[in-house]
């Protein structure tokens, strides 16, 4: 029985897990649309789609996973600890503050620049011989039957087939193959893009993280490799981002932060170049059919205002990883379509948990009702004063519990 796995889509999701089966023992064939930057060279830009500007906060459980990889003490160099998060809002009284050590753990999470975690994950893909990484093919055709799934693969003129057992679509918010099984999916505009940089502070970082809900949209300030660097997620009015994108807008930017901020950061000193991402939430119907398997943002694509997105994406692939390593173990089909189902099932009531957490964190604080903001305020003083609710948010936050 042919036992091996093709991975559509070499994000860091598709990166992530390929590493994942390969040190399973898995033979995995990886194919990705764009060519990948040469590292070697120092001319090429050094982004991909996947990994670029962004900044990612690794929750506790996506470093724990990335331990079982080996591959944390190559990540924690370009990693930075989040040791205090302090949610509060512009013009209320309302604040929450949670403290690592308080709550026990080491950290809440570590924040990475995609950009490294991606080239490490990309460094680690070429390098491991239960991986064929074929890069620059697009897929175009997706099949399957009772035996196989069937790809067609296309680099210029040259067309390749390849058949598996099980393939895994990590092919993006606007996958390829979902949309080649006729999987439905519902869409929601958020009416928002996130604006991404880095910023420089005259304060430093103290490995704080901010969550600040603005008149403008809800900002996360983050800690970064540097003392005084942070990243910044800031989600504006679709629309309006031209204000703030641009060489020519870099004080405008500066400036507005430090409105809305205050002193808690210090000046807001020097920004990098930004970059906007617009927002949508996107949900597949399905996520097993037959002999594939939706994963990362093919599945679920979310809003990132907790910055949960990748990390359930994790969460999602090691799951994944368990069952096909159980399958492998009483020599059985790596693609049996009941046990992919079984997956689905196992993994529903984790990602609804965080799908639902994050389209509320949005749509309640996007709203300016009175009576909203009222909640919006008791509810941050609840999660200061109320006994426990505080571990248990944080535990949510982390990734740790499902
Ligand atoms: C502004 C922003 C900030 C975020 N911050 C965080 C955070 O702090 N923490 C967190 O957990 N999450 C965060 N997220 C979410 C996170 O970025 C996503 O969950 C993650 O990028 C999903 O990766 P992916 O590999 O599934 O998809 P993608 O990155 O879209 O990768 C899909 C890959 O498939 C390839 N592909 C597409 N079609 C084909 C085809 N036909 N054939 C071959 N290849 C194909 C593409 O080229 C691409 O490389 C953030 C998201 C945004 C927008």
């Amino acid at each position: 029985m042919q036992q091996h796995v093709v991975i559509v889509g070499g994000g860091m999701v598709g990166l992530s897990l390929a590493l994942m089966l390969a040190k399973a023992n898995i033979q995995v064939k990886l194919l990705e649309a764009i060519s990948y930057p040469n590292y070697e060279d120092a001319n090429l830009a050094p982004y991909h789609s996947s990994f670029d500007a962004r900044n990612t906060a690794l929750s506790r459980r996506s470093v724990q996973i990335y331990q079982e990889l080996g591959l944390w003490d190559v990540l924690q160099q370009y990693a930075t600890p989040i040791l205090q998060v302090d949610i509060t809002e512009q013009g209320s009284f309302g604040k929450a503050r949670l403290i690592a050590e308080k709550e026990k753990v080491e950290s809440f999470g570590q924040v990475i620049e995609n950009a490294w975690l991606g080239r490490i994950l990309l460094t680690q893909v070429r390098a491991h011989q239960n991986i064929e990484l074929i890069d620059g093919v697009q897929v175009t055709d997706l099949k399957q039957d009772e035996k196989f799934a069937y790809i067609e693969a296309k680099r210029g003129d040259e067309v390749l087939t390849i058949e598996a057992p099980l393939v895994i679509a990590a092919d993006g918010r606007d996958s390829f193959c979902r949309k080649a099984l006729g999987i439905g999916f519902s869409t929601h505009e958020y009416d928002q893009v996130a604006i991404v940089t880095t910023v420089q502070t005259s304060k430093p970082h103290a490995h704080i993280g901010f969550e600040r809900f603005s008149a403008l949209g809800p900002l996360a300030l983050l800690p970064v490799p540097g003392e005084y660097r942070r990243s910044v997620v800031w989600p504006v009015k679709k629309g309006t981002e031209h204000e703030w994108l641009g060489e020519e807008n870099d004080q405008h930017f500066l400036d507005a932060l430090q409105k809305t901020y205050g002193d808690r950061a210090g000046k807001f000193e020097k920004t990098g170049k930004r970059f906007s991402y617009p927002l949508s939430q996107v949900l597949a119907e399905k996520q097993a059919v037959g002999r594939v398997v939706l994963m990362g943002n093919a599945a679920h694509t979310i809003h990132p205002v907790a910055g949960q997105g990748f990390n359930l994406c994790l969460r999602d692939a090691h799951v994944l990883l368990r069952f096909l390593s159980e399958q492998l173990a009483q020599k059985q089909d790596i693609g049996e379509p009941t046990m992919l189902k079984a997956y689905e099932q196992a993994r529903l009531k984790d990602q609804q948990r965080v799908i639902r957490f994050c389209d509320l964190v949005v749509r309640g604080f996007s709203n300016q009702n009175i009576i909203l903001k009222l909640i919006r305020n008791t509810g941050l003083l609840a999660f200061e004063t109320i006994p426990g609710f505080k571990p248990l948010v944080a535990t949510y936050a982390m990734g740790l519990k499902a």
